[in-house]
């Protein structure tokens, strides 16, 4: 896997870095905001845009409440049309 970067960016205070591998950005993430209680931002910047999409989509830190619901990966209910 390569190809990777995630921009970190805390916005609360000048904390930011850049990280060639998702998980030492999520580890970054979790413990600014573990430390500070900042939000903190991120910009996974990867040759593939759908790599992007789904990393964004997963939430930065695995709280229900980062999750984004309006994601196509997060299974609501069932779409199909009756018949
Ligand atoms: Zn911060």
């Amino acid at each position: 896997m390569s190809g990777t970067r995630v921009a970190v960016r805390c916005g609360d205070c000048s904390f930011a870095a850049t990280y060639d591998r998702l998980r030492d950005a999520r580890t970054a993430v979790d413990d600014h905001e573990s430390t500070t209680g900042h939000g903190v931002d991120w910009d996974i910047e990867s040759l593939d845009a759908g790599v992007s999409r789904a990393g964004a989509d997963a939430g930065v830190c695995g709280r229900p409440e980062c999750a984004n619901e309006d994601s196509p990966l997060v299974d609501h209910a069932p779409s199909e049309p009756e018949s």
